[in-house]
């Protein structure tokens, strides 16, 4: 541990992972400057459980080593999904079992996995396709002491087909949207509780209503942005993107224009009594033309040179931006958010 300086605790789903995102950049311009250090628990496949437990796992290890909460800064981006993480309750011999094959387990930053092909005789079923009854794909722990199972993007699958399969006004992204929301007030209420400085922002708009239709088969090319047909960098995105046979697209993209949908809250009033606890004054958005609250992806999209790779003109066109888009955002976005909130010099 230094002995000034500040300690950054963040995380996410893939949109914050280690390899290549915003929390990659950050980490280097930390050590770089010599500011502190980072502690990223960002997560490919995380969803709201995996993002508020992980943080507050590594702010109480932190102050458990006698961190001042005075130096202690949270960056949250929230994640694309819920996805139910539950509690696996292993043995000591179960836990020794699979610590012991060390090549089924993978470490990014601060995030431990292990496969669930390799270890079923844990118990749990296993299945290769999405449903319900599945409960295992890996285990992913923060600590290695504690392992819990992705269980799905959603905690009420029984509750739905029992209740309201049947109605048509979309109800359960209604669910989905109070569970997400009230993990984000309970990680705010921790922080609040230890006095945590932190800020908070979104892989998208999170307080429009939007849907498959309405988002992400909405993101458009920027036609008026260049058109490139070189990548002139030898950068791991890069050179696996021309590996793929890249050929050339347009720089930019547009985002959806999500000011006529409605708020999350005016669909469904039950969240009204959780929205409006939230302190949105502590996030980051992104406004545009098209956008009031945006979160990462719109903004990527429309500000930062080639969002990712395309091979493909048509289709869907957001997926996992690359490390240049990354690292425009970070420096052009977040840096600036975080001098203005003063979380970085
Ligand atoms: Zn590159």
């Amino acid at each position: 541990m230094t002995q000034k300086g500040k300690y950054y605790v963040t995380s996410g789903c893939s949109f914050s992972n280690e390899t290549n995102t915003w929390s990659v950049h950050l980490k280097k311009y930390i050590i770089e400057n010599e500011l502190g250090e980072c502690y990223n628990f960002g997560s490919g496949g995380g969803g709201i459980d995996w993002t508020r437990r992980s943080i507050m796992q590594g702010v109480l290890d932190l102050l458990n080593t006698g961190v001042s909460n005075n130096d202690i800064k949270v960056i949250v981006s929230w994640p694309w999904r819920n996805e139910w993480e539950q509690p696996v309750c292993l043995s000591d011999e179960e836990t020794k079992s699979f610590l012991e094959n060390k090549e089924y387990q993978t470490k990014f930053g601060m995030a431990n996995r292990v496969y669930g092909s390799n270890f079923d005789k844990i118990g749990f079923k296993k299945r290769s396709t999405f449903e319900s009854e599945y409960l295992f794909k890996y285990l992913v722990s923060y600590d290695k002491e504690t392992w819990w199972t992705r269980c799905g993007e959603y905690r009420y699958g029984g509750l739905i087909k029992g209740l309201c399969e049947s109605r048509e006004d979309k109800y359960y992204l209604g669910l989905q949207y109070m569970e997400y929301f009230e993990s984000i007030l309970s990680l705010q209420m921790f922080l609040e509780t230890n006095s945590i400085d932190y800020t908070f922002f979104a892989v998208k708009n999170i307080q429009r209503v939007t849907t498959y239709k309405t988002w992400e088969e909405c993101f458009k090319w920027d036609k008026s942005s260049e058109f490139v047909t070189s990548l002139d960098c030898s950068c791991k995105d890069c050179h696996s993107a021309l590996n793929d046979g890249w050929k050339g697209q347009y720089k930019r993209l547009i985002s959806p224009n999500l000011l006529n949908q409605k708020m999350v809250y005016e669909e469904y009033p039950f969240i009204k009594l959780i929205y409006d606890q939230i302190d949105w004054n502590k996030w980051w958005s992104y406004k545009s033309d098209v956008n009031d609250f945006g979160g990462t992806t719109e903004c990527v999209s429309e500000q930062c040179d080639i969002f990712a790779y395309h091979h493909d003109m048509d289709g869907v066109l957001i997926s996992h931006p690359n490390f240049h888009a990354w690292k425009d955002w970070f420096d052009n976005y977040l840096h600036l958010h975080l001098k203005n909130k003063g979380m970085i010099t």
